[in-house]
Order: C-alpha cells, then structure tokens, then sequence
C-alpha cells in the first residue's frame, strides 16, 4: 500500500474511531455515547446495526442479543413480499438502512434514510424498543460517522444534497454536497445550532465537556485552522482558539480528554513534547517533556494517562512503517505496543476508547470483516489475552 494510501486509511479510521473517553467517569446509564462504523458506543455496551437489525453487545460478557424482547419474535426484516410489514422492534420498520441507531434518556432512537433527498426519518421508542414511533425529521442525507449524544443532543455532521441546473453533463444537473455540523435537541426535534463546513475532507470529531461542545474545524481555502467551542446552554459559538502550526501545511493534530486538548508540541524526529490545553481559557502549558520517538508523530488519543501515539517512522518494510506507543504518564515510561498480537490492524491503532478511563475498544479485522474487542489498556500494553470479543 502506497504512502499516501495508508495515510488517508489512518487519517479516515482514526477520526472515526479515535475518540476520547467519556467526560463523565461517574456514568451508570448505559447512553451511548459515541457512533461510527456501524455501531454506537457506550459506557457498558454497544448497539450494532450495519446488518439493517440492532443487535445489543454487553462489552462483560461480548455476547450478542437482538435487542428485542418479545420472547415469541422471530425478528424478521423488510420484505416486499413476504414481509411488508415488520413488527420486530429490532429492525428497520421500511426496511431502510438504518444510518444512526442509540440510546439517550433512557430512549431508543433508530435513524433511517428513505427514498428522499435530504430527509431521514427519527424513531424514538422505550428502551427495548416497544412503542416505537416517529420523533421527527432530519433534513439531510446522511448522518455521518462520529456523531455524538450528550445531555439528550445529538451531534453530528449531516450531508445536505443540493443540486442546480448545469450544461456540463448529459443530466442537466449537478449535484453536491454540504456538510454541517448539527446539534438536534432530541426531545424536541429542533435543531439547536448548525455550521456549515466548507470542505470536507476530515471526519470532524465532536467533544462535550460541562455543556461546552468542541471540534476542530479546517477550511484549507480561507487558512483557517480552528477549535471550535459551542456553549450548549445558550447554542451560541464561543471564541474559537486557533490550533499550532507545525509548518505551512501542517496543524498540530489536537485531541480531547475532558476538559483538556492534547497535542505533541512539534512532530519532528527525535524528541517530543505534549501540550496540554485547556478548552474554557485556551491556556497552555508543557505537561511531558524530552519522549524520545522517531518520526513524525502525533497524538491521536488521550484516556487519563495514557496518551497514544502513532508515527510514521520507517525503519524497516513499508507494511510496518507505522508505529505505535503507549505513553504512561504516571510511569513516565513510553511503551511501544504490538497490533498484531490482538488481532488487531498492525498499521494503525484503530480503537475506540471506553467511558471509563481503563478500558479500550480495538477495531478488529479477521477475515476482512470488522469486529469490536474490548480490554484494559494495560493489559493491551501487556500484550495479555484478557479480552472479550463482540461476537
Ligand atoms: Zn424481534
């Protein structure tokens, strides 16, 4: 695989799934938290919904149920034929792809795309799916990977279609789409705040802390390279904090713990040092010094203190000229780990990590086909087999 390639693999699977823990250690509801990849993450499971059916993955036990309750159910899909009518609270009632499927407030929300430009249809139901109905509308076409639920919003990026006359091609019309990012009050189905992103070629990572919401925001046209903070008391945009610039064309890849953002203060060979930044003031301040790590380097995940990073370096083929290190802060001591061992991608660290400050969710890729694994990261430094398969 080509340099390039492999870059925008890391750059692409990271943003999804590179997302940091919970800002709430002292979570008991299981609100999903996260979602991307076909699934939503929370704090003790996950909702999977890829295959058109929502299935139920307690990380304890990694045990898979149709999230449906009925004892006599069958949980059969959409057929036009067959089954024109579906009755089981697990699958998609149309039989439209199911584009976002989570739990907030104790509700269960199901989002599908139809036949329409620019139109999903919500469904809100108790938690085990029983009464389902419609909440509301979406007004785009996709709710893309990365979204995030907090406080009973959802946040994500959508995709608007908008299409105009054109003499350029044999339809007569060109189409193209506009990104956003959204926050829908989920109780009223009202969208709270809406900013259009310029271009999109980064997947935008979402992070709320203490009602602030931030993501990074890039319009490589204008130069601008940005932290954007939203209060979500109010829905009105705060001061945006402008990121560090490395070089010309280079920003420092920040990303969020709490309520800090991270970033490696330069990213060339040889010694690194790591930022911390605090969201609310923007002030920084030098918190790990002199980390000896060839490449150039970024860090791509913060849980408490354990900062993940990936380089670039190549010392040997180009199939292992990604490295990745787990640096523990309180050890002060710079691990590097093993992909391999786990099943797991050997190119890149692809996981999600857990609501609790411990654990990890690694991206697995068995046979081509994705998988979610679930351990502790120190047993992952480990290279331990303490860990519990989604099945
Ligand atoms: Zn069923």
């Amino acid at each position: 695989m080509s340099k390039l390639k492999l870059t925008i693999l890391f750059i692409a699977i990271n943003s999804i799934l590179m997302i940091s823990g919970c800002s709430n250690r002292t979570t008991v509801s299981n609100d999903n938290l996260y979602g991307g990849a076909g699934a939503s993450f929370g704090a003790n499971g996950l909702i999977s919904y890829s295959d058109g059916i929502l299935m139920y993955n307690d990380y304890s036990t990694g045990e898979a149920t149709v999230l449906c309750s009925r004892p006599e159910c069958t949980h059969e899909k959409y057929d036009y034929y067959a089954n024109p009518d579906p009755k089981c609270p697990a699958v998609s009632p149309e039989g439209y792809s199911i584009s976002a499927a989570f739990l907030s407030k104790k509700h269960l929300y199901m989002i599908t795309s139809g036949d329409f430009i620019n139109k999903l249809t919500v469904y809100r139901s108790d938690a085990n799916g029983e009464n389902r109905k419609i909440a509301g509308y979406l007004k785009t076409d996709k709710v893309l990977d990365g979204y995030h639920v907090y406080n009973n919003l959802l946040i994500f990026t959508g995709v608007e279609i908008s299409y105009r006359e054109s003499y350029d091609n044999q339809f007569g019309v060109e189409f193209s789409n506009v990104f956003s990012t959204y926050v829908v009050d989920l109780d009223k189905m009202d969208v709270m705040y809406k900013d259009p992103i310029g271009k999109k070629d980064y997947n935008v990572l979402y992070h709320t802390y203490k009602d602030m919401l931030v993501y990074i925001y890039h319009d490589y046209e204008k130069n601008i390279h940005e932290i954007r903070r939203v209060d979500l008391k109010t829905f009105l945009p705060m001061e945006s904090i402008l990121l560090p610039l490395y070089s010309e064309e280079q920003y420092a890849y920040v990303v969020f713990n709490k309520e800090y953002g991270y970033y490696l203060s330069s990213n060339t060979d040889g010694e690194a040092e790591i930022v911390r930044l605090e969201l609310k003031d923007a002030r920084k301040e030098t918190i790990l010094k002199e980390i000896k790590i060839n490449g150039i380097a970024s860090v791509t995940s913060v849980v408490d203190d354990f900062f993940f990073i990936t380089t670039d370096y190549e010392d040997t083929s180009p199939e292992d000229n990604w490295q990745n290190y787990i640096y523990d802060a309180k050890e002060g001591y710079l691990y590097e780990v093993d992909m391999a061992y786990s099943g797991t991608e050997t190119r890149f660290m692809s996981f999600f990590t857990s609501a609790d400050d411990e654990h990890l969710l690694l991206i697995t890729f068995e046979n081509s086909k994705r998988g979610f694994r679930y351990m502790r990261i120190k047993d992952f430094i480990a290279r331990s087999s303490q860990y519990v398969d989604m099945e």
